[in-house]
């Protein structure tokens, strides 16, 4: 039994559906679980929409491109009065209804979840129709009704027990008839709202239902050949890691390696269940696979991982006291509360900085919520990168060509630079 991942890229066009349907095709009469993101940019067209919405602002625009971009591509796929067809256009209904309403006394994050949620629903129906009229028989099926999870919106956190018990009578049995087709990304919580994973979170909900069915392997579909060694848009010769240990890929997760979602390892490596990442383009290479190797046997070579729109936030306490464990302990109960994630820090006597994502919203929240205690400067647009395996200066100045460094930090072979955006 296996569990195969297809992201936004891979269903981003009509052909590119249909190229996911030859491929599936080999794989007609196995038992197999998919799990699809949205299609193409979707879930930036629906982060959009939510946003246009909480302002008062005019979503119309995006809206109608959300909906023409998928009707071109049923279009093109399946005929009109098909099941899913009229499925589809429900989903577009349920949307704007939502949107009428007014979004005073809402919560932002829960709204979010709800609005953004519709780009898997609407990709899967989408998907799900065109292979069963293309002789890959399948089953869809709505991945909240398993994926149970906590209600920290847009950051969910999976309860195992419940998920891991509802795949196992449902979606097993399920299973051994045909294809089961499902969302990546989203989840419901105990109070039934609709929750997502964190943006990417699809591999991770591969991890999930590939934990929960104990499968024998997850396969994420991606247009690179495997794990690169650097963004190839980013560096000039990038080598494929062929095998990698899960030690080693979550470093390169954490670290921001957009290839595998922070989250998709460690239920894989609790349960030994190998990783691999494949191309859909060339579905017939090995491309990468992580799994349980002694340790050491693998990357020698030196990984660049790039994070953009960072932001550098210095915390100083208002009477100029030194920056001691008290404040410490106020701070990081601040970023907990606020959802705001560390990528990288330092202290000094008097003041503690730290870089995190630019996310407006949670730095917001964040601000107001130390503004009694600390002063605080702010600054924007700085760029993250990472050296994994770092050997010395000469892999790093070419990528850095002379842009101001605000942070460095090195840990064993481990060299994170927080430079001036380009
Ligand atoms: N569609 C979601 C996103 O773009 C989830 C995913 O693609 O994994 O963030
Ligand atoms: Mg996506």
């Amino acid at each position: 039994m296996r569990v195969f991942k297809f992201g936004g890229a891979s269903i981003k066009d009509a052909g590119a559906v249909r190229n996911v349907g030859r491929l599936l095709s080999g794989y007609r009469n196995q038992p197999l679980l998919v799990v699809a993101s949205a299609m193409g940019k979707t879930t930036n067209t629906l982060e959009e929409i939510c946003q246009l919405y909480f302002d008062g602002g005019d979503f119309s625009e995006p809206l109608n491109r959300l909906k023409s971009f998928h009707r071109n591509i049923i279009h093109e796929l399946i005929p009109e009065g098909s099941h899913n067809y009229y499925e589809v256009e429900n989903l577009f209904v349920e949307l704007e209804c939502i949107l009428e309403t007014s979004p005073e006394g809402k919560i932002y994050d829960r709204t979010y979840d709800q609005l953004v949620a519709f780009g898997e629903l609407i990709s899967t129906r989408i998907l799900s129709e065109f292979l069963n009229l293309h002789d890959v028989p399948n089953r869809w099926l709505d991945a909240r009704n398993f994926v149970v999870t906590s209600g920290h919106h847009r950051r969910a956190r999976v309860d195992w027990e419940t998920t891991e018990s509802l795949i196992d009578r449902m979606v097993r049995r399920l299973l051994s008839r045909q294809i089961v087709l499902t969302q990546g990304f989203i989840g419901r919580s105990s109070e039934n709202f609709t929750t997502t994973l964190g943006r990417e979170g699809s591999d991770y909900t591969g991890a999930i239902f590939a934990y929960c069915l104990g499968a024998d392997s997850l396969t994420i579909w991606k247009d690179v050949p495997g794990v690169l060694n650097a963004d190839p848009k980013r560096v000039e010769h990038t080598v494929l890691l062929p095998r990698i240990s899960f030690k080693e890929a979550i470093e390169l997760a954490y670290y921001g390696a957009s290839v595998i979602h922070p989250k998709t390892i460690q239920p894989l490596m609790r349960r030994n269940i190998p990783l691999y990442v494949r191309s859909f383009l060339n579905p017939e290479e090995d491309g990468t696979v992580v799994c349980d190797a002694a340790e050491g046997d693998l990357i020698g070579t030196p990984c660049y991982i790039f994070k953009d729109n960072q932001t550098l936030l210095s915390f100083a306490t208002k009477d100029f006291s030194f920056i001691v464990e008290d404040h410490l302990r106020d701070l990081f109960d601040a970023f907990t509360r606020t959802g705001v994630q560390i990528n990288l820090m330092q202290n000094t006597a008097i003041s503690f900085s730290v870089c995190v994502n630019s996310d407006e919203q949670r730095i917001g929240n964040l601000l107001t919520l130390v503004a009694d205690q600390f002063n605080v400067q702010r600054a924007d647009a700085y760029q993250l990168l990472t050296v994994f395996n770092y050997n010395s200066e000469e892999d790093v100045d070419p990528l850095i060509r002379g842009r101001k460094i605000a942070l460095e930090h090195k840990t064993g072979k481990t060299l994170q630079l927080l430079v001036e955006s380009n």
